[in-house]
């Protein structure tokens, strides 16, 4: 400890100056992000982490008093504003974004996240769940990321789009045609948008999620049950089973999907662009099959 160093000390602990240090500046202090399906699951998560490294958020998902609770928990109207926006109706996801730049001022991270899961083989798959999925996966992402352009291209600040997209995007995993195939859609709109919105400084990234069971709509809604019958386990045994197929051998969760997503818009990667990442510790090619 040198002189200088001691000095410093004093200084800050010296009674009567009253000095308090300041909270670390949030890195994405005023910056606004919307995330759809934000009130469930990844995008819950996605949405707390981003609300508190200091980004205003839109929590836009399907029920309005759902998104409401959750903007609520997350400070109120300075901090979060809940939006009734199903991704897969135009007018809607037009009305969601200008309720961002209404409420915000603008729009800097879109982190497109709705989701949903039918499984089945192709005899299995019926028409409606194919355009259930796709509608919901990849005309959503078209549509929000369609209509946050507009307003990311006007404010020439740059930006982020960040599309939640699957390991079963990469990988042939088993009963899943229409899921898989739509996450592979998002995923390839991740390198297509982020060659074209280069020219306007908007990042465009991907994070491949796998098996992310405790706290996901998707799987408590019949995906867990069906890949609890695919894979021979008990459903609650699920998130054990998916974990110890893994190399690190940990059960991913809601939070560490939101933390590649933070990753990705906080700063820490600013010139990287077109990247999917994997969230899944560390899946062997075998298991995949
Ligand atoms: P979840 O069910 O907990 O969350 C999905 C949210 O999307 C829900 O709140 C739902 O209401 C909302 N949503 C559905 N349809 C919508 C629509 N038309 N418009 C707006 N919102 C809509 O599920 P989750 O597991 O958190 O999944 C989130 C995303 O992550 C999905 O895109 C999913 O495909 C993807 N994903 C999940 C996993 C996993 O293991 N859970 C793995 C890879 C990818």
């Amino acid at each position: 400890v040198t002189e200088a160093d001691k000095f410093a000390v004093e200084y800050w602990q010296l009674e009567e100056k009253k000095l308090k240090l300041r909270p670390a500046p949030k890195a994405l202090a005023g910056k606004v992000a919307v995330v759809t399906g934000g009130a469930s699951g990844i995008g819950l998560a996605t949405a707390k982490l981003l609300s508190e490294h200091g980004a205003n958020v839109v929590v836009a998902d399907l029920d309005q008093s759902t998104c409401d609770t959750v903007a609520a928990d997350l400070g109120g109207p300075d901090a979060a504003v809940g939006v009734a926006m199903d991704v897969t109706d135009v007018d809607a996801v037009t009305a969601g974004i200008d309720a961002a730049v209404l409420a915000f001022g603008g729009v800097d991270i879109v982190v497109n996240n709705a989701g949903i899961t039918r499984a089945g083989k192709l005899a299995d798959t019926s028409v409606e769940d194919w355009d259930l999925q796709y509608g919901i996966m990849v005309r959503g992402s078209f549509l929000v990321a369609h209509a946050a352009e507009r307003v990311l291209r006007a404010q020439r600040l740059g930006g982020d789009i960040v599309n939640i997209c699957s390991k079963n995007a990469v990988f042939a995993g088993p009963a899943n045609l229409a899921y898989s195939s739509a996450k592979a859609a998002q995923a390839h709109m991740v390198r297509l948008l982020a060659a074209e919105l280069g020219e306007i400084g908007v990042r465009v990234n991907g994070v491949n999620p796998d098996g992310v069971v405790r706290g996901s709509g998707i799987f408590a809604g019949g995906w867990g049950a069906s890949r609890a019958a695919t894979y021979g386990v008990d459903e609650k045994d699920l998130g054990k089973f998916y974990a110890q197929r893994t190399v690190l051998k940990v059960e991913v969760l809601p939070w560490h999907v939101a933390s590649a997503v933070l990753t990705l818009t906080n700063g820490s990667l600013p010139i990287t662009t077109g990247l999917i990442i994997p969230v899944d510790s560390g899946v062997p090619q075998a298991f995949l099959r």
